[in-house]
Formats: structure tokens, C-alpha cells, sequence
């Protein structure tokens, strides 16, 4: 628990949410990918898989320019939603169906990552922080075309599963 005086002090806090969502996200993303049936969903975890490493570097050098170390804290939330993930890999369902409910384990997690990026995005801003505000934009946007490749794919999924 840290003391949260300033803006600056919440940034930083808020930044390693982020960072332990991401680095808990490197682990389960593969994880996701094996449990995937429809190819275009397997790659689809692959290369976000290959996207969350880059964000996870862009924090560390965030931290760097802050002068912080990015450990400490433990996003919670992400773990409650990978377990929801590794429930949905263990549940015996047709390929179909169970990939449908990968991309629903998945797409909540975009959400909160989203969430997040929106925030320390807007925080950066009023702290004069533009390097900070541009990559952490640049992560905030893959995790929305993440969340629309998501949707995408889940159309031809949600109709095959349908059909299970
Ligand atoms: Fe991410
Ligand atoms: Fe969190
Ligand atoms: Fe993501």
C-alpha cells in the first residue's frame, strides 16, 4: 500500500495495475491460444500474445522515465478474470463453443485493459507528460483493435456454436 498524495502518485499506482495485468496476461495468453480451436482465433491470441510483451516494455520504460520500479502491486481483477479464463479451458464443450467462450473470457479482459489505458492516457496528459501520454495511447489502441478482432471473429464462431 502506498501513499497517494498527488495525481503523480495515483498515475504511477494505476500504471502498475497495468503492469501486472500485462505481465499476468504474457502468462495466460498462451494458455488461451492452445484452448483455441478456430485458427483465425488461435493467432488471433498468438499475436496479441507478441502485442502484450511490447506493452508490457512500454510501462517498463515509463517507469524508467519516472524513476519507479513497475513491481509491487497485483491487479486483482486480472486475476479474477484469467481464472474465469482457465475455468472456461477446462470446461468440456464442443470446439465451437468453447471458443465462443474464450473470446467472451477475453474480450472482458480487453475492456478492462482499455479501461485502464484510458485512464493513466488522460492522466499523462494533465501531468505534462506527452511522451508518456503517446506510448501509453499506442498500447490503449491494440487493446481496442484486440476487442474489435475479438468481435469479428466471434460472428462466424457465434454461428457455428449455434449449430453445436
Ligand atoms: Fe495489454
Ligand atoms: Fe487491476
Ligand atoms: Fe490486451
Amino acid at each position: 500500500m502506498t501513499t497517494l498524495k498527488t495525481l503523480k502518485d495515483l498515475y504511477v499506482e494505476q500504471l502498475r495495475d497495468l503492469y501486472s495485468a500485462e505481465t499476468q496476461l504474457v502468462q495466460a495468453l498462451p494458455k488461451m491460444a492452445a484452448a483455441a480451436t478456430d485458427p483465425t482465433l488461435k493467432q488471433g491470441f498468438e499475436r496479441h500474445l507478441d502485442q502484450t510483451r511490447v506493452q508490457a516494455q512500454r510501462l517498463e520504460s515509463v517507469f524508467r522515465d519516472v524513476g519507479e520500479a513497475p513491481g509491487g502491486h497485483i491487479c486483482q481483477a486480472l486475476q479474477g478474470l484469467i481464472a474465469e479464463g482457465e475455468e472456461m479451458i477446462r470446461e468440456d464443450a464442443v470446439a465451437a463453443v468453447k471458443d465462443a467462450g474464450l473470446i467472451a473470457c477475453a474480450q472482458r479482459v480487453e475492456h478492462y485493459e482499455i479501461a485502464g489505458y484510458g485512464t493513466v492516457v488522460r492522466y499523462a496528459e494533465v501531468l505534462q507528460l506527452p511522451d508518456h501520454a503517446q506510448q501509453l495511447r499506442t498500447s490503449e489502441l491494440e487493446e481496442k483493435d484486440t476487442d474489435l478482432a475479438l468481435s469479428s471473429a466471434s460472428s462466424a464462431i457465434n454461428q457455428q456454436a449455434a449449430l453445436a
